[in-house]
């Protein structure tokens, strides 16, 4: 591939989505995506680990229709309002005009927490917590790009009620919490959380936390939202439960997600390189691929080999690893090309000498330091995958916080943009916030003092960076 991701992202990110067999981007309808796969192993792995998570916190897995009737989408006016330029309708079916039209959820608050009025009657009931992997649909009117901007996209949904104030907040906290280990632990990417100003809350939320990571062109990604919504929902929805001495009480609320797509558009974003992705070994669809180098050809030799990589092969299974022989009739040159687009962790190159040897020569596709281990060694490759896990978390952080600028005056603002986090103040005015926001995004207004960009006024201290 040889193609330098920070030269131009675009062409390097959209050549390894097809390459790598993430996704088929040809789908006859813009924005939709067919994910293959190499994207949707990876996609399932974060499903598996977010879910587990969930669950372990006491969060109940559900399913909910895809269809919402208008009359329940439109209850909460706020939350309607923001999105309904992107909900897709249903108005058929077969030839006849349907009397209500239903819309595609492109998001669960409402039909949820019609669902909740009815669940929750006491405060024994309380706190409720549900989550669902679903689809989405927004019908995007920006420019759609793949697993970043998509008018249906995968993500996992957690809604939650509460008995008391206190809770919903603690909840947010704890979901902060696995999210982070979600994105850092997990996939080694690093991200900052940022409180949405109020003009970027989620429609109908009373406060908006999002994480947000930093992409090759210096561009923000938000890879995760959780939104506390105080009672403004419960209230719309009557969600309301007996307190233990006999009141009536508004449920308290929150919700949250991440967007799968986006996970692993990041995953790939960072991680990968001049010959394509490079993949954490723990979401990796092949962790290990081993390749028979065969020089003679002599059938007692090639048998020899193959019986060698097969046990090789048993050996690493029976740890529970992704293993793959590539016995095809490609040069091993091709082959190494072909798995290292593809981010496989660990190559192991097996020939007559090691053989011999009773040994494995392997490549690591982060760093391409190769080294050697005896077959009785081979227990210290989850022990490799570790160190690769490490390395690129810290390659990943160290690239992102060099990328984060403190500034002052307007001009120096400017030229720091598009190229990380910049830092700096706003006055709290709406036309300096309109000034900043004409060639960036505010992420967050901090509590800290910061002096105006825009006006020279004192105000907070804010972060801004250009978005996708
Ligand atoms: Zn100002």
């Amino acid at each position: 591939m040889e193609l330098m991701k920070e030269e131009d992202f675009s062409i390097w990110y959209h050549k390894v989505l097809e390459e790598a067999g993430i996704l088929d981007m040809r789908y006859p309808i813009k924005g939709m995506l067919i994910y293959r796969r190499w994207g949707l192993f990876i996609i399932r792995e974060m499903q598996r680990f977010l879910e587990k998570r969930l669950e372990d916190v006491g969060h109940e897995p559900c399913l909910f229709p895809v269809l919402i009737s208008e009359e329940v989408l439109e209850k909460e006016t706020d939350h309607i309002a923001g999105f309904e330029e992107q909900v897709f309708w249903v108005t058929h079916a077969g030839k006849n005009l349907l009397e209500r039209k239903l819309a595609l959820r492109p998001t669960s608050e409402t039909p949820m927490y019609e669902s909740f009025s009815l669940w929750i009657r006491s405060h024994t009931d309380l706190p409720l917590k549900v989550h669902q992997s679903v689809s989405v649909y927004r019908y995007e009117t920006k420019h759609t790009r793949p697993l970043i901007r998509g008018r249906e996209f995968l993500w996992n949904e957690g809604h939650a009620a509460h008995a008391t104030a206190r809770g919903a907040a603690e909840n947010v906290e704890e979901i902060k919490g696995i999210y982070r280990e979600l994105i850092t632990d997990f996939l080694c990417i690093p991200a900052l959380i940022d409180r949405r100003p109020e003009w970027d809350k989620f429609p109908g939320a009373v406060e908006t936390y999002a994480f947000d990571t930093l992409m090759p062109d210096g561009k923000t990604l938000q890879i995760g939202t959780a939104h506390n919504l105080g009672q403004n929902f419960s209230r719309v929805f009557n969600i309301q439960f007996e307190t233990a001495d006999g009141g009536k009480e508004y449920a308290y609320q929150s919700s949250y997600g991440p967007s799968f797509g986006r996970l692993l558009a990041a995953l790939i974003g960072i991680h990968g390189d001049a010959k394509g992705l490079v993949l954490p070994p723990l979401v990796a669809p092949v962790q290990v691929v081993i390749v028979p180098i065969i020089f003679k050809k002599t059938e007692g030799e090639v048998a020899q080999i193959l019986e060698y990589v097969r046990k090789v092969k048993d050996r690493l299974s029976s740890m529970g690893l992704r293993v793959e022989i590539d016995a095809s009739d490609k040069r091993p040159g091709d082959k190494y090309y072909f798995w290292e687009m593809k981010g496989v962790p660990l190559r192991m190159e097996v020939g007559p000498r090691d053989l011999a040897a009773g040994k494995v020569v392997y490549a690591r596709r982060d760093t391409g330091e190769k080294k050697e281990l005896l077959f009785d060694e081979l227990s210290q490759v989850s022990g490799i995958f570790e160190d690769i896990a490490a390395s690129l978390r810290r390659k990943a952080e160290e690239k992102m916080n060099a990328c984060q600028f403190a500034v002052k005056g307007y001009p120096e603002f400017e030229s720091a943009l598009g190229k990380g986090f910049v830092s700096a103040g706003w006055c709290g005015g709406k036309a300096c916030a309109d000034k900043i926001e004409e060639t960036a995004s505010i992420l967050s207004v901090m509590d800290e003092p910061g002096v105006c960009v825009v006006c020279g006024k004192p105000g907070k201290a804010i972060r801004a960076a250009k978005t996708y």
